[in-house]
């Protein structure tokens, strides 16, 4: 299959930046880098290649790019429009509202959207968690995009927006078979830069019949699973992870998203079963209704969580602003104004060092890429960026994770380098500027055709 992509694996030699590998044998240091042939060929001090680019570290941090287990890419040409949404308002104005109102375009042009404000900001791969397959031509143009940009996707494949209020909370329809189609024909390659894998509603939001008919078409199909559970009071009431585990369902091959009402005891079973998380920090201090970051808790029953954009139609669609507004939840939590579920005399904590891990390795874990990516590791697929430390907003520079955690943002980013495709250089990203002029388009016309007036 030929695709539309950037072309333009580099043999490139950074050198001497501080490297911040994710990898535990090889820790933190200042070094070189060498990138060939779409993979990291050597990390190490005084390294040396005659035909390499050289491009130059110092003062700068490299690190594997961020890795963004749970957006919604499809909305990214809704981007900022309610950062003061409750729950219900996002699922009324965006899922409901303007979600069946979309056509095969305007999910093209939204996931470029999502796609390039991620690589600029330094994500190298994304979960796209893709609840628009409105129709195989509505699916097959959010993949389309992933091989466009030029981003390492994962394309989770979800249910409709038509009929929005008919397949979640209790719904008896099972998962659209079009997934087994995508499969066979379209995302056959689980080593390919966009990847497949099952975006599903669970005990939470369908029937326990209906959520185990779809577990097993999937591990079928050999694909991996995504689940949100542990929103608000339904979640609370559902536990969807102990029902998981009372049947036997409950497995590694498992992300579960928010987890937010989830109590302890089912947090202790995902970890026991292998199961990852996406803490989707931002959006779960920012939107009432879903419950607090499960960050904490998920420690303390054994769980590292990777880290998630969710919706950027209520919150920034970079990862700075997710590890802060996690970090902002824990310290609420120290400061004695935690939520109902967290108990601080029992819970460990994290710190900048942590996130960046929580949003690089962790995230290739939860993805089932750790293999491939994730981390500055010999073997792997270069997936890397550069973060310019020398910027009026981070110097002067001391702890370089808490530099980064605490000021950094996407204007920061020099380089980002995605399976060894240089896809941002000197803080310029490479790609079509008529996006963005197309999102506009397709939001007017969304609107226009939901017959709601764009918010003044
Ligand atoms: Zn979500």
């Amino acid at each position: 299959m030929s695709h539309n992509q950037p072309q333009n694996k580099e043999r490139i030699l950074i050198k001497g930046a501080y490297l911040m590998t994710q990898d535990n044998k090889l820790g933190n240091f200042v070094g070189d880098v060498l990138v060939a042939d779409g993979r990291i060929v050597e990390v190490g001090r005084d390294l040396s290649d005659d035909r390499a680019r050289v491009v130059e570290g110092t003062g700068n941090a490299v690190l594997p790019g961020f890795i963004d287990t749970h957006r919604h890419n499809w909305q990214g040409a809704l981007r900022n429009l309610g950062p003061a949404w409750t729950y219900e308002e996002y699922r009324s104005n965006v899922q409901i509202g303007l979600g069946q109102h979309f056509e095969p375009r305007d999910v093209h042009v939204g996931n470029l959207a999502a796609d390039l404000m991620s690589l600029d900001s330094g994500v190298t791969t994304v979960r796209d968690e893709s609840h628009i397959s409105n129709s195989p031509e509505h699916s097959d143009a959010a993949i389309a995009a992933h091989w466009e940009s030029g981003i390492r996707a994962v394309f989770d494949h979800g249910w409709p927006s038509t009929e929005a209020e008919q397949w979640q909370f209790g719904s008896n329809r099972t998962h659209p078979a079009d997934i087994r189609r995508i499969r066979n024909e379209v995302l056959s390659d689980d080593s390919a830069r966009v990847t497949l894998n099952a975006m599903l509603r669970g005990p939470e939001l369908s029937t326990p019949d209906v959520s185990a008919q779809d577990i097993r078409l999937a591990r079928e199909l050999g694909l991996r699973i995504s689940m949100h559970v542990g929103l608000g009071e339904w979640g609370a009431d559902q536990q969807a992870i102990r029902q998981l585990a009372e049947t036997g369902l409950l497995a590694s091959d498992m992300t579960f998203i928010h987890c937010c009402t989830s109590t302890d005891e089912e947090l202790r079973m995902l970890a026991a079963h292998g199961a990852t998380a996406s803490v989707a920090g931002a959006l779960e201090v920012f939107m009432p209704g879903l419950g607090q970051p499960a960050t904490n808790r998920l420690l303390a029953a054994g769980v590292r969580p990777s880290l998630s954009v969710d919706t950027e139609t209520i919150v920034s669609g970079d990862m700075f602003g997710v590890m802060r507004a996690t970090l902002a939840y824990q310290q609420l939590i120290l400061a004695g104004a935690a939520g109902p579920m967290d108990r601080i005399a029992d819970l460990p904590t994290f710190d900048a060092a942590d996130l960046l891990s929580f949003a690089t390795i962790e995230g290739a874990r939860a993805a089932g890429i750790d293999n491939r990516t994730g981390s500055l590791t010999a073997g792997k697929e270069a997936d890397l960026i550069m973060i310019r430390l020398d910027h009026a907003n981070l110097l002067p520079a001391t702890n370089v994770a808490a530099t980064i955690v605490a000021g950094g943002h996407a204007g920061n980013v020099d380089m980002v380098v995605v399976a060894g495709d240089v896809l941002k250089e000197n803080g310029v990203l490479k790609a079509a500027d008529t996006v963005f002029d197309e999102a506009a388009a397709s939001r007017d016309r969304l609107f226009h055709a939901a017959g709601l007036p764009l918010p003044a």
